[in-house]
């Protein structure tokens, strides 16, 4: 592709998601499409030949945008939002185009210099430790996620605790351990298991009522693994759990964290971006006890993934846990450390110019217009939860901060309210104008709305109100409908087991009665018979041969009857035979 031709395809594209995001509140937010579908749609071998490009662009709207569940949908309402904005696309466009690898300072210094000089104006706008700072001892650098953070972190700790021992022998997973929450996100147990510790190492501390770290079981749990010699490497704390976005209180862990010697990591991959907003930022006091921390701006702050925010305090610990320096990497800068070498900060070797899109959004909303950006979001929450604290429908079940409430539909008694709270996410989902998910709070199912999509306003955060309401409506007289039918079936089975009791019963009396009356005559006759037997029992004999006798008499004279009768016939006929003859033969 020339310069030329991609200029002509470059605009189209460009206007291909201008149309996009003109368009995306039409579609249906989830993807309607079955595991399979995509692919089908697909040939199976790859094309021998070049195609047009207008050939690639229609495949989007035919192959792509239908297996598409669109997170930039203003009725996106789920996980956490996963912005993006033109200015934050222009700047990985360039970044694309440059196509640098900004690994080391030399291979491209202003990837390097961007990036750390991003990284400060950032840590100041979040009202960061002044320790987080290039030109202090510790830095900031660009990230591919949170989990990706979360990772490097833990390996800066574990260099740290045992003074660089790690590099050469390794981790002692039997002695490590690493502290977190039941909330915490499961990218640190990830962690935990890459660094070669093992779940084992992981120790969960106890949560409060509003599902926050409790700092005495934390200290609790630090005595007795000191105690019984392990090894305490890290405490992650989080700002903004991803189930119900509850808070870990920095300022009273840090101190803690600081009496046993172990690292404090703050994730505050969600919500971190919020203390943009100055009334906001009291909301992660203590962050000042952090050795790192991790937001990304890839959630909430209008950058397209992948844009993690990290910084430690002390840089030290990460680059002595992760630099590593082969002979074709060598320079003279490095050498003279006079630089920084961002590969040296992160797990792979090569970096893509992520601040670009950084600086671009900085630049183009100005830290004003994120402040906007994240107040609108917090007060859309806040109104909602307004109205769901109101509605005798709904319990909105734990603290909501940020931009993200948790309600949990109320059912009646005779419902399984778990599975009626899925019925009703499912039936908001299937609609294809909004798009929620879930969670579990004390065991329950809860519905999260997550308001964050940059082009979600009031009337969105209205309408998704009103569904959860119509939706909740419906199901409920649905419910009862069910429950009713139901019990009238139970009760017509009673009326007819009832009826059948009572006929049975009649019955058995009835028959109780017949055998009771037979019995009686049955009785009566063996009495009758048995007054009668006696004489006739004597009698028999006698009669019995008087019979036999009688017979024996009787039976000679009446066969000599019969002979004479036979005789007599026989002559009769001889008779008649021969006066009928001359007539049968003429
Ligand atoms: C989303 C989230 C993560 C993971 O973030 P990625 O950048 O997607 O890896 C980690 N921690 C918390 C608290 C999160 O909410």
């Amino acid at each position: 592709m020339t310069p030329e031709q991609f200029r002509q395809h470059g605009h189209e594209v460009v206007d291909w998601i201008a149309d996009y995001w003109s368009r995306v509140g039409d579609l249906p937010v989830r993807s309607q499409v079955s595991p399979g579908d995509v692919r089908a749609t697909l040939p199976a071998q790859a094309p021998e030949q070049g195609e047009p490009f207008s050939a690639v662009l229609a495949d989007l709207d035919r192959v792509v945008l239908p297996g598409t569940t669109h997170w930039q949908h203003p009725g996106f309402f789920g996980y956490f939002p996963a912005n993006t904005s033109g200015p934050s696309v222009l700047g990985d466009l360039v970044s694309a185009g440059l196509g640098v690898q900004g690994m080391s300072w030399v291979t491209s210094p202003a990837a390097t210099e961007v990036e750390q000089h991003v990284m400060d104006w950032f840590a100041e706008l979040l009202g960061l430790p002044s320790s987080f700072r290039s030109t202090s001892t510790g830095g900031g650098v660009v990230q591919d996620s949170s989990s990706g953070a979360n990772l490097v972190a833990l390996l800066a700790a574990l260099h740290r605790t045992s003074t660089g021992a790690t590099v050469r022998h390794g981790v002692d997973p039997d002695r490590a351990t690493v502290y977190v929450s039941a909330e915490t996100h499961s990218s640190m147990e990830k962690a935990v298991r890459i660094a070669g510790l093992g779940s084992d190492a992981v120790r969960i501390v106890e949560v409060d009522a509003d599902l926050a770290m409790r700092p005495a079981a934390l200290a609790a749990r630090l005595e007795r693994d000191v105690a019984r010699g392990y090894t305490p490497v890290l405490v992650c704390a989080t700002v903004g759990t991803t189930s119900t976005t509850a808070i870990d209180p920095l300022a009273e862990l840090g101190p803690i964290c600081q009496k046993y010697g172990v690292w404090l990591h703050v994730d505050a991959a969600y919500a971190g971006v919020s203390a943009i907003v100055p009334e906001l930022r009291e909301l992660q006091a203590g962050v000042e006890w952090a050795d790192s921390y991790t937001t990304d701006a890839h959630k909430w702050l209008l950058t397209g993934f992948d844009a993690t925010l990290f910084w430690v305090a002390d840089r030290a610990a990460l680059t002595g846990a992760l630099a590593i320096l082969p002979e074709y990497l060598r320079n003279a800068a490095t050498d003279a450390g006079s630089v920084v070498d961002l590969r040296d900060w992160q797990i792979p070797l090569g970096r893509r110019f992520r601040a670009l899109k950084l600086w671009f959004v900085l630049r183009w909303y100005g830290a004003e217009g994120l402040r906007a950006h994240i107040r609108s979001h917090v007060a859309m929450a806040q109104q909602l939860a307004g109205w769901a604290g109101a509605d005798e429908r709904f319990d909105v079940v734990a603290p909501h901060p940020f931009s993200l409430v948790c309600l949990r539909p109320r059912w009646s008694a005779e419902v399984d309210a778990d599975v009626a709270t899925m019925t009703l996410l499912e039936r908001l989902n299937d609609g294809g104008e909004v798009f929620l998910t879930h969670t579990t709070v004390g065991g329950r199912a809860v519905l999260r709305v997550a308001v964050g999509a940059p082009a979600t306003t009031p009337a969105h955060v209205e309408r998704v109100w009103a569904l959860l309401r119509e939706n909740h409506d419906f199901l409920a007289t649905d419910f009862a409908a069910a429950a009713a039918e139901r019990e009238a079936q139970r009760a017509a089975e009673r009326a007819a087991a009832e009826q059948a009791a009572v006929e049975r019963a009649a019955a058995e009396q009835a028959a109780a009665e017949q055998a009771a009356v037979e019995r009686a005559t049955a009785e009566q006759a063996a009495a009758e018979q048995a007054a009668a037997e006696q004489p006739a029992a004597e009698q028999a004999p006698a009669e019995q041969a008087a019979a036999d006798r009688a017979a024996a008499e009787q039976a000679p004279a009446e066969q000599a009857a019969a002979d004479r009768a036979a005789a007599e016939q026989t002559a009769a006929e001889d008779a008649g035979e021969e006066s009928v003859s001359p007539s049968t033969t003429g």
